[in-house]
């Protein structure tokens, strides 16, 4: 089956050696940011944050402060006096978790979710979501995970959400082989994923985090799953704790990367070569045909990763083949061999490559390089710009529906956009 699909197995292997690794000040948000994608994909679920006015704040930003009638996260405030003991945080929590439950009968599921400040006075959020499960199952199933900021980095919370859920998730048994896809996707891109597969014949697919917390996947020795995002090492690793397999794939970003996850799935459910070929071949005309234009538009045109969303080196891989940009450096906060291992086949010879942060010393050799554009996080963007500097937040690509062939040329107009008004207004 690889053998119709142009990259899949071809490329050279990054030396792990030739990564620059750097941990030093590091300019991230950090994991409660995933609730804002996460409480619009699980509908009938809750995010309590057990933390501080900051942390409130931080959510409301990156909400963008969006008003919602009823909205499904807050933040459970902890005073002066819980942090310095004063109070019984728990009764304090059971009481809040009691009020939330009984105004929402909506709500089927429950996050807990930890804080620096949770973490700082010691507060047990697994027993208490224990605890508190005891009380309010089964109309209500509460789970926890930290969002804690201390040596994180956004992205990690949706991980840290989703390997809550592997544990509750019922169990899949040794019976015909299922695929689970594991990473929130937009809806409209799951549905045109679920079309794609009932195409190629692969039986009925399975998500997680599903739509609605009652349709939790079943996981087993017959799940295999594809990874949709590239930070979910803690979710791979329990799905792998219960018998499931990943399927090693490049991620679904770009024709080549679509192909290339796609065709893992079809491999590993043995769909004939040419049943695949008929399927994908007219998405992967028509997405070529509409990335030609930001070709034109990109080629040729020097690009700096700053290390944010841990969806970089995919990236990469897509602006350099498929958009013919030249990569300056590539970060990452983490890199993860094995499940990046098909990525960092493809990456041109000899990139350079940072794992981790030292933002002064990256900040140097970004300037002296004077890339065309510069994928960074919201906290930098704002003074390269001010210093002339074109420059791109990394966090929208995680808000923004990019995956799969029709997303293709999408994902290349997010990068070209603010090259064209960055030209705009020079002229
Ligand atoms: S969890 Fe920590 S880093 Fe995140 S907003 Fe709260 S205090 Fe700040």
């Amino acid at each position: 089956m690889n053998a119709h699909v142009q990259g899949c197995t071809a490329g050279t292997e990054i030396a792990v050696d030739a990564v620059r690794r750097e941990s030093g000040q590091r300019e991230v948000f950090c994991g409660l940011t995933g609730i804002v994608w996460l409480h619009r994909k699980i509908q009938d679920a809750f995010f309590l944050v057990v933390g501080s006015r900051t942390c409130a704040h931080l959510i409301q930003s990156a909400a963008g402060v969006m008003i919602f009638a009823e909205p499904r996260f807050a933040t459970a405030i902890m005073e002066e006096k819980d942090l310095a003991g004063l109070t019984d945080a728990n009764d304090e929590l059971d009481r809040i978790v009691t009020q939330l439950i009984a105004r929402r009968p909506d709500i089927r599921l429950l996050f807990l979710v930890g804080s620096c400040p949770s973490e700082v006075i010691k507060l047990d959020l697994s027993r208490a979501a224990l605890r508190l499960s005891q009380k309010f199952s089964p109309a209500v199933r509460i789970l926890n995970y930290s969002g804690s900021g201390i040596e994180t980095t956004f992205t990690q919370g949706e991980d840290a959400c989703l390997a809550s859920l592997v544990p509750a998730a019922p169990s899949g048994g040794t019976g015909e082989d299922q695929l689970l896809i594991v990473g929130s996707l937009a809806d409209v891109v799951e549905d045109q994923f679920v079309r794609m597969f009932e195409a190629l014949g692969i039986g009925k697919v399975q998500f997680l985090p599903p739509r609605n917390s009652t349709a939790l996947p079943a996981v087993g020795p017959n799940t295999k799953f594809l990874l949709a995002q590239p930070f979910l090492a803690d979710t791979a690793r329990a799905l792998e704790d219960r018998g499931a397999k990943r399927l090693a794939a490049p991620f679904p970003l770009g024709v080549e990367g679509t192909t290339a996850w796609l065709c893992a799935a079809a491999d590993a459910f043995g769909v004939a070569p040419a049943l695949f070929e008929t399927v994908t071949h007219p998405y992967r005309v028509r997405a070529e045909r509409a990335l030609m234009r930001y070709r034109d538009q990109l080629a040729g045109r020097r690009i700096f990763l700053f290390p944010d969303s841990q969806l970089e080196i995919p990236l990469a891989r897509f602006l350099s083949r498929e958009l013919s940009m030249q990569l300056v450096e590539v970060g990452t906060p983490y890199l993860h061999r094995e499940h990046l291992a098909e990525e960092l086949k493809l990456l041109p010879a000899g990139v350079a490559l940072t794992e981790g942060q030292d933002v002064d010393l990256q900040l140097d050799r970004c300037r002296s390089s004077r890339p065309d554009l510069v994928v960074c996080g919201l906290g930098l963007a704002n003074p390269l710009e001010a210093e002339g500097m074109t420059t791109k937040w990394s966090i929208e690509l995680v808000f923004t529906p990019i995956q799969g062939y029709e997303q293709a040329a999408d994902l290349a107009e997010l990068f070209a956009r603010p090259l064209v008004r960055r030209a705009k207004l020079v002229a």
